[in-house]
């Protein structure tokens, strides 16, 4: 039964008002007629279409594939295929196209078309794609895309080919972030984004994995030796001064580097240029590390370390107050415990105050240094207990000597207890001194709190009220370590400073060094016209004692007075004649 002329006028009235674009072919796979909504699809009027083969009006690389439809349903089979047409002014139409052969007997019209117009899905999957792959803030690719990369890297790489994973942390970022703001962060940020990528290949993919936290994919060509003139190269590249708020930094990176072995996978070499990482900032700013299977093992044996640790924080806490380090003054062969260290008077050698320093005894390892445990302690959140801990051990101390003193003059007049960021970040600070003092019934100006300047200058907003608290009830605050931040000294207009600690690094130079003593005389100067006093630290020899007190330097500490020692110890130096070279005793320093 052939289509009457009403039928036909019918279906040419639902063909031309169908809303997608739609169209007929002939037994060649020519064009017989397209709809309205086609036409303004591929930008041109019907006329110019009829006539012309399908794949023709399809954009040049999908040009076979239509063609293979095409002849596909000539043949009667239908196909549905995503493609792109020739849009209007050479623009690309993008289509999901469904094909079906129309079986109607001697007729002109082998097949119909419709194309479905898919444009506007591609741009949005093109945003979605560009917010799932890449870093907002500075273009680089994210987490996700470097994964993909190395995945990638990975399959096609030959088990002898090389691969190579840098994973870089921006040194002292938070620093920067919290002294000069968040937009100068950003800065530094997207400054080390470009550098990073000018100081590599085209081909290698630099990603951004989290906050300062960088990596770069070394795909293909190096070999494992090249990889250290690439790491050389970056660090050169970001090293470059760049000025932010006014100052001027040099950004240091740490770098860990993982070489693809052969058989890790994609997460693996991630994980393992992490680790790498991971050593290389335990090393100190500027490190570098290359991935070692032991690193494994020592990830762990941290993993065990930190819940001793814990463990040892809480016995500590809990400890009874009578207990104390009153007694014998050997240290504890268990646990954790407060050394002193002396700080003398440098005219007449005779011990005025001392440091507090925190030890640990490890019951397998033994003696574990505080600059392993106490960055340990801050990553697992036990830094305001340990600070707790210390705090009442000082408090507790003061008083033990106090008592063995007996009204002789030569008890310790104040502790300094060292305090973590962290801890001041808590909130706790204030109370927790007030507590420490308050159970020993200690008089506040007894107790110094020792920060680092960059403690001092993180947060100032809030860390500023919380030392003017501590400092109007009496108690002292010194600045550890002076001279080794990224300070501007205008924060000691601001903040409550009694003491300066002029760092080690400073002593030394006085004798190493010709003209070595600028700036330890800059910085006794500086002392006194601010009013405040200082200590120079780590003084181990007598020409860097007969120097100091030359630059007029009142107090030092260090080796060459006594090293930190049980409470009991010190006291015993004092009470046999109050200088403090008796207290000379190695305790775990
Ligand atoms: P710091 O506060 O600068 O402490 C001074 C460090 O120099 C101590 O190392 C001390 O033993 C050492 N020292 C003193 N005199 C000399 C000397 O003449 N020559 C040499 N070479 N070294 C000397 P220690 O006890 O290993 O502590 C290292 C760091 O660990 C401390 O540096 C401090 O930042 C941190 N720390 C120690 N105890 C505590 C604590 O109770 N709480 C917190 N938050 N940190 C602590
Ligand atoms: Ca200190
Ligand atoms: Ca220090």
């Amino acid at each position: 039964m052939s289509p009457s002329p009403s039928d036909g006028a019918l279906t040419r009235a639902l063909f031309e008002s169908h809303p997608d674009p739609s169209f007929t072919l002939d037994r060649g796979g020519a064009v017989t007629a397209v709809n309205g909504a086609f036409a303004a699809f591929v930008g041109q009027p019907a006329e110019a279409v009829v006539g012309r083969p399908l794949a023709a009006l399809v954009a040049e690389p999908e040009r076979a594939a239509a063609q293979a439809a095409v002849d596909g349903v000539l043949a009667g089979v239908a196909h549905a295929w995503q493609t792109e047409f020739v849009g209007p002014h050479g623009t690309a139409s993008l289509a999901y196209v469904t094909l079906v052969p129309l079986g109607v007997e001697g007729g002109a019209v082998a097949a119909q078309g419709v194309a479905r117009d898919v444009t506007v899905y591609r741009v949005i999957e093109e945003q979605l794609q560009e917010r799932v792959f890449t870093d907002p803030l500075t273009g680089l690719a994210n987490r996700t895309q470097l994964l993909e990369a190395a995945d990638r890297a990975v399959r096609r790489a030959r088990p002898d080919g090389h691969l190579a994973l840098l994973q870089l942390d921006v040194d002292d970022f938070r620093l920067v972030n919290d002294g000069f703001g968040q937009q100068a962060g950003d800065r530094l940020l997207v400054s080390v984004a470009e550098r990073l990528r000018r100081a590599t290949r085209g081909i290698d993919t630099v990603a951004r994995l989290e906050s300062d936290a960088f990596a770069v994919l070394l795909d293909g060509a190096p070999q494992r030796d090249d990889v250290h003139l690439v790491v050389a190269r970056v660090r050169e590249a970001l090293g470059a001064p760049l000025t932010l708020a006014s100052h001027v930094v040099r950004p240091s990176v740490s770098i860990g580097v993982a070489h693809w072995d052969g058989g890790a996978s994609a997460v693996e070499l991630l994980r393992e240029g992490g680790l790498a990482l991971a050593e290389a900032q335990a090393r100190g700013k500027g490190g570098l590390a290359v991935y070692e299977s032991a690193m494994h093992a020592a990830a762990r044996a941290r993993v065990e370390l930190a819940a001793d640790l814990r463990e040892a924080l809480r016995r500590a806490l809990a400890d009874d107050p009578a207990e104390g380090d009153g007694g014998l003054g050997a240290p504890p062969a268990d646990g954790l415990w407060a050394a002193y260290q002396p700080i003398v008077d440098l005219a007449g050698r005779r011990v005025v105050k001392a440091e507090a320093l925190v030890r640990w005894a490890h019951p397998a390892r033994g003696p574990i240094s505080p600059a392993e445990f106490v960055p340990m302690a801050e990553e697992q959140g036990l830094v305001a207990d340990l600070g707790r801990f210390m705090l009442r051990s000082a408090c507790r101390q003061l008083r033990a000597w106090d008592a063995a003193a007996a009204g002789r003059t030569a008890a310790v007049g104040n502790v300094a207890v060292n305090v973590s960021g962290h801890h001041l970040e808590q909130g706790t600070l204030v109370h927790d001194v007030h507590a420490a003092l308050a159970e020993a019934g200690v008089a506040p100006e007894r107790l110094t709190i020792e920060l680092t300047e960059s403690v001092a200058m993180r947060d100032p907003e809030r860390v500023l009220p919380m030392l003017h608290e501590l400092a109007a009830v009496g108690v002292r605050l010194a600045i550890d370590d002076f001279g080794t931040g990224y300070s501007s000294l205008a924060y000691l207009h601001r903040f409550p400073v009694h003491v300066l600690k002029i760092d080690k690094s400073f002593v030394d130079r006085l004798t190493e060094e010709p003209r070595g003593d600028v700036l330890a005389r800059a910085m006794v100067g500086l002392a006194d016209a601010l009013g405040l006093q200082t200590v120079a630290e780590g003084v181990e020899t007598e020409a860097q004692h007969a120097q100091l007190l030359a630059l007029g330097c009142p107090l030092g500490q260090g080796w060459l007075y006594g090293r930190p020692s049980p409470g009991a110890l010190l006291l015993r130096a004092l009470g046999g004649g109050g200088t403090a070279a008796h207290a000379t005793v190695c305790a775990a320093a």
